[in-house]
């Protein structure tokens, strides 16, 4: 027998909006002896991990099916949006930024008849306007909209824009892909069919596994919607997890093992302490911007309390690139924003980080500002 090499990993603090800082458990969890993925005992994994992603939804289990797909959290968007439109249907994508403007542009990739319904990325959209297109339109049959457009952080008003798509008869889809696990939720009372994320966000596990969870009935029937890819389609990945238990294409196996550790620390964290954790590093990151004196661009009233979008400091000899190179060496990663009309850089609350690590990193941050 030789003894395990268990090596010291070094930890960063990660700022951007996903990967997310892991623990060494989860990171460890990967390493185990090499399985078929075609095994029983592995569908067996899997099942436990279905119904867990239920729970952490909160869908109940009669109505609701958990989907699992090898792939970044884009492949969730593609998924939803070219499997769930039937024939001669619309899809409203209400786009108040870059994260809407993904499934638009699946929708263009598609050919698929959509409305782009733009507003500002500064605010959230207007219900209004929602309304009034709806009863425009009443060939929409999918209203799409992100939970957290995670490239500004502003939160989005998903339980009204659902009960609007309800009352109109069109289902709701939401990506919630930078939420999940990290802020309240509910599947039933936010009025969502079909919301997303992958694991290596709220879950704090690996890139690779994403997964989708909705209405076992809309998945049923949409077994006679116009088929528009092969390998990216729900209802056959759907029906081959509900004839066999397993993935029909090889699943991410690592990333399974550490979502499923991921998935027991998230239990034993417990749902309120870990959105109070994402608070409480969110409310850090706001005092350090404010004490430093930089400018932000969401009003926090209508922020996820996830990302923080600050603007480059009123300074000719700033660089963002020799700033986040400072940080980086020194083990804290920031991320560019992506608002095409303002320069701004992003501080996310994502991950297993906490207080602390938002004061050492300003430590370090203001340094880096000052050389
Ligand atoms: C991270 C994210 C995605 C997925 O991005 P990938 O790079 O494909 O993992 C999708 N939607 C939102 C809102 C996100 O934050």
């Amino acid at each position: 027998m030789t003894t395990p090499i268990i090596p010291t990993i070094k930890r960063n603090v990660l700022l951007n909006p996903g990967p997310a800082t892991t623990t060494d458990t989860v990171k460890m969890a990967q390493v185990v002896p090499d399985i078929c993925p075609r095994e029983k005992e592995f569908a067996g994994l899997m099942k436990g991990l279905r119904s867990d992603l239920l729970r952490v939804a909160h869908a109940p289990a009669d109505q609701f099916t958990a989907v699992l797909f090898c792939g970044s959290g884009t492949i969730n968007i593609d998924i939803c949006i070219n499997s769930l439109l039937p024939e001669g249907k619309k899809i409203l994508v209400v786009n108040n930024g870059a994260y809407n403007s993904r499934a638009v542009e699946v929708c263009q990739m598609y050919h698929l008849p959509y409305i782009d319904l733009k507003s500002s990325v500064f605010e959230r959209p207007n219900l209004a306007d929602i309304e009034r297109t709806l009863n425009e339109n009443p060939d929409v049959a999918v209203v799409y909209c992100c939970h957290h457009e995670t490239g500004t952080g502003v939160l989005n008003p998903i339980r009204e824009i659902g009960a609007m798509a309800h009352r109109h008869g069109a289902i709701f889809i939401s990506d919630t892909t930078s939420t999940l696990g990290m802020i309240p939720f509910d599947m039933v009372e936010d009025n969502v069919d079909f919301c997303m994320a992958s694991a290596q966000k709220g879950l704090m596990a690996m890139s690779g596994l994403s997964f989708i969870i909705g209405r076992k009935d809309i998945i049923e029937a949409s077994k006679h919607y116009p088929t528009r890819s092969y390998y990216c389609n729900l209802y056959m990945q759907y029906d081959y997890f509900e004839r066999t238990g397993e993935m029909h294409f090889t699943p991410p196996v690592q990333t399974i093992y550490a979502t499923i550790q991921a998935l027991k620390e998230y239990f034993a964290e417990g749902e309120e302490a870990k959105f109070a954790r994402h608070r409480r590093v969110y409310e850090a990151i706001r005092r350090g911007v404010a004490r430093l004196g930089l400018e932000t661009v969401i009003d926090p009233a209508i922020e996820s309390g996830l990302v923080v979008s600050v603007k480059y400091p009123d300074d000719p000899h700033f660089s963002f690139e020799r700033v986040h190179d400072y940080c980086y060496e020194r083990g804290f990663t920031i991320y560019p924003g992506k608002i095409s009309t303002t320069n701004t850089f992003r501080l996310c609350a994502l991950g297993t980080i906490d207080v602390q690590d938002i004061e050492d990193f300003f430590v370090v941050f203001e340094q880096a500002l000052r050389s």
